[in-house]
């Protein structure tokens, strides 16, 4: 799989982080063939996070989902998925590596960040929420 999808959440973009992070995704390597702001409604974001429904902390991460526009994007590279997951790194930003988005920009297990597809079908199910395929700018290399 070479292509994986990405989300800038609320907090980041709060802070304005949004450039440095577009910033380290293309020092890493990656193309950028698609990018959109997005307001997630409520619904939106509940069936987006469908698997988490019976999780305790839900509720808390919908209403966080909702706070801001977020900015979606997908990227290309060789093994896209498992190295952006990577790069993404812990879903807790207190436990993730040093040089991982979570930890450069995240604030807690909540707000941390950034959202990166964890398989090929979640990163084929994620993309259509957000885009159209004429709105994906395939790279040939
Ligand atoms: P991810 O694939 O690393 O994003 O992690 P998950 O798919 O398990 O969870 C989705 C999102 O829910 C995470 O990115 C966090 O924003 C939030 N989340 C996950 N686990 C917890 C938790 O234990 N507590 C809280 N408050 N939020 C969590």
């Amino acid at each position: 799989m070479h292509y994986s999808f990405g989300i800038i959440k609320p907090d980041a973009m709060q802070k304005k982080y949004y450039g440095k992070i577009l910033d380290d995704i293309a020092s890493a390597g990656y193309k950028l063939i698609g990018l959109k702001l997005f307001q997630l409604t409520e619904e939106k974001a509940k069936n987006f996070y469908a698997k988490h429904e019976h999780q305790p902390f839900f509720a808390e991460l919908i209403a966080y989902m909702c706070l801001t526009p977020v900015l979606c994007f997908v990227v290309q590279k060789e093994d896209a998925i498992n190295d952006f997951r990577q790069l993404a790194g812990n879903t807790d930003p207190k436990l993730a590596e040093k040089n991982t988005l979570r930890h450069k920009y995240g604030q807690d297990i909540t707000a941390n960040a950034i959202h990166a597809s964890d398989s090929a079908e979640s990163f084929d199910r994620e993309w259509r929420f957000f885009f159209t395929e004429n709105e994906l700018f395939f790279q040939n290399d």
